[in-house]
């Protein structure tokens, strides 16, 4: 028997670390690791232990003897993954760690700004940490913790939202204090942070979608991704976007994963959303009305660089109620590859590849349809008081146009972070500017004493949950060498000073406690209704249920 990894693999890595035999790779020693799209199990080196079973925090290992039907491909995509990689060189053993350091007067306090993946991995790094005692305050603007988590995971990737489990257990560390509904910049200003803590860490995310600066774009029924994605997961301050669902047709721009979870959102029956999504219901009841019954993805390359995963297109293949669309002459062949080349990625480039020739030879259902287009490069949402159409070009012919009517378009086209008051910001790459977590001035490049970065605002919206914890790591590490090597500041304020702070600012603070309150309630009255969770958006009603005793 062996163990398999399967679509909601996180990429966090948990179970490398319990492997005993090091049979799950890439792992966050190899090259490979950063740009893998998931991990995988080697079956010929699989002593069937299953310790990677419990170690995982989305479920995604499977003992083959229980693999469920809709996953039976994994067992072959993590097999073919060594097949295709050849040999992995066995990685040099780490350094032990360092004693940890007993003369310290009082603990190092760290500010943790945002409480999603990024937010906590670098919390339960510095926690971990033996080289000093830290005090820890996560902080988010909204009143519920778990950013991403909560407001960008699609809602039907259950398996995915269960990270937050985790989350909530490294939330209740000693060395932790959880402080919800405090905005910097607004509650509170960046010195705030920096008079009552040695570091602060910034761990935004990206929230703002990016522009294609194409004619249009700014129509009615043409929105982001970010704005749409926290639309149908309930984020408190997009829940009255009312998106366009009333043309048959929807086009999306961009093909990654974000592109293919609305599109699915889209085509999938509410019913489907109701009993096994956390959809806001508010967003359940406005697709019930929806006409949609086609969506268009448009990627501006061919195939070999679609940026979705290979687990996200074979669900979306697997799922009876989509018939997924693609135009074989579209179809581009994936270049000869020699050895050198045979990396994670080329061999999820030639899954890919191989999958969509599958679907272009698979006749359609007559189900609600996903058309996938390559080679299309978005000139112009055309309309007058809305968005009725979109103009595309073929990107190797520009003269080559073709226009697709359409009542609602969504840019999927990637992220930015947002500035932060007093704490330099590189516009251009839409992050902070920084050098391993260090957060660095982007005109000078000169490090900013005392302010670091991690996740999506450190290194651009790229990768998986648990691409957050490698990136933590990097942080973590720069903090604490700077706290030991003297280059953080002398005395600040304690905790108690901080929460004075924030009573004198009137901040109706949300802690974990709270937090946990509201959570129980969510999944207490979604259970009512054979929901998973019914999700509350209305942040005074969040802070109330929270208080209640
Ligand atoms: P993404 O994977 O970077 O995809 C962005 C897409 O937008 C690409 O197809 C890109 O094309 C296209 N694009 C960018 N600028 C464009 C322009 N000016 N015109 C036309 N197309 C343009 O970003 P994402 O989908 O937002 O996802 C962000 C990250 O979250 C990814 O790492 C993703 O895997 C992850 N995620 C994972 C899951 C999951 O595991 N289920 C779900 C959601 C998100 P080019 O490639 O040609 O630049």
């Amino acid at each position: 028997m062996t163990f398999i990894i399967t679509q909601s693999c996180c990429n966090d890595a948990s179970c490398v670390a319990v492997c005993p035999v090091d049979c799950i790779h890439p792992a966050p020693d190899d090259p490979d690791f950063a740009t893998a799209e998931m991990l995988y199990i080697n079956p010929d080196e699989c002593i069937d232990c299953g310790a990677c079973v419990p170690a995982c925090p989305v479920s995604a290992v499977h003992a083959d003897s229980e693999l469920p039907e809709h996953l039976s491909d994994y067992a072959q995509i993590n097999a073919d993954y060594f097949t295709w990689v050849g040999d992995i060189p066995f990685p040099a053993a780490p350094p032990p760690a360092g004693p940890k350091v007993q003369d310290q007067e009082a603990p190092l306090r760290v500010a943790v700004v945002g409480s999603g993946p990024a937010g906590w991995f670098v919390t339960e790094e510095l926690a971990a940490t033996r080289r000093a005692d830290v005090e820890i305050t996560v902080i988010d603007r909204l009143a519920t913790p778990h950013g991403l988590v909560r407001h960008g995971v699609a809602p039907d990737h259950l398996g995915t939202k269960d990270a937050s489990v985790m989350f909530d257990t490294i939330a209740r560390h000693k060395s932790t204090t959880v402080r919800l509904n405090v905005e910097v910049g607004k509650d509170i200003t960046h010195d705030d942070l920096l008079q009552h803590h040695h570091a602060v860490v910034y761990a935004t995310g990206a929230a703002v979608g990016r522009t294609l600066g194409v004619p249009g774009e700014d129509l009615p029924g043409s929105y982001s991704a970010a704005e749409f994605v926290t639309w149908y997961n309930g984020e408190p301050d997009h829940v009255d976007l009312a998106p366009a669902l009333d043309h048959e047709r929807a086009v999306i721009i961009g093909n990654g994963n974000v592109a293919l979870d609305m599109a699915r959102l889209l085509l999938l029956s509410p019913d489907h959303l109701h009993e096994s999504s956390d959809m806001a219901p508010y967003a359940i009841d406005g697709l019930r009305e929806s006409a949609i019954r086609e969506v268009v993805l448009v990627g501006r390359r061919g195939p070999e660089h679609a940026a979705f995963t290979t687990p996200e297109l074979l669900a979306l293949i697997n799922n009876p109620d989509i018939d997924v669309i693609v135009d074989p002459a579209e179809l581009t062949s994936l270049a000869d590859i020699d050895d050198s080349e045979r990396t994670a990625a080329t061999y999820a480039a030639s899954q890919k590849v191989a999958l969509l020739r599958r679907v272009a030879e698979t006749a359609p259902t007559g189900a609600k349809r996903l058309v996938l287009r390559f080679g299309l490069t978005p000139q112009e949402i055309v309309g007058e008081e809305r968005a009725t159409a979109i103009a595309l070009a073929r990107t190797n012919d520009p003269s080559d146009v073709e226009t697709i009517d359409a009542g609602l378009i969504l840019r999927a086209t990637g992220y930015r972070s947002t500035a932060v008051d007093g704490v330099p910001f590189d516009e251009e790459s839409g992050r902070f500017a920084n050098d391993g977590g260090r957060v660095t001035d982007p005109e000078s490049g000169e490090l900013v004493a005392r302010v670091y970065t991690t996740g999506w605002a450190k290194r651009g919206p790229s990768g998986v949950i648990g691409t957050n914890r490698t990136c933590a790591v990097e942080t973590a590490t720069a903090v604490v060498d700077d706290y030991y090597e003297g280059r953080l500041a002398d005395t600040v304020g304690d905790k108690d000073a901080f929460d004075a702070l924030l009573t004198e600012r009137g901040v109706a603070i949300v802690d974990l406690v709270a937090w946990k309150r509201l959570d129980s309630h969510e999944r207490a009255e979604g259970k009512a209704i054979g929901r998973p969770r019914l999700k509350i958006s209305d942040r005074a009603e969040q802070i109330r249920i929270g208080a209640e005793q």
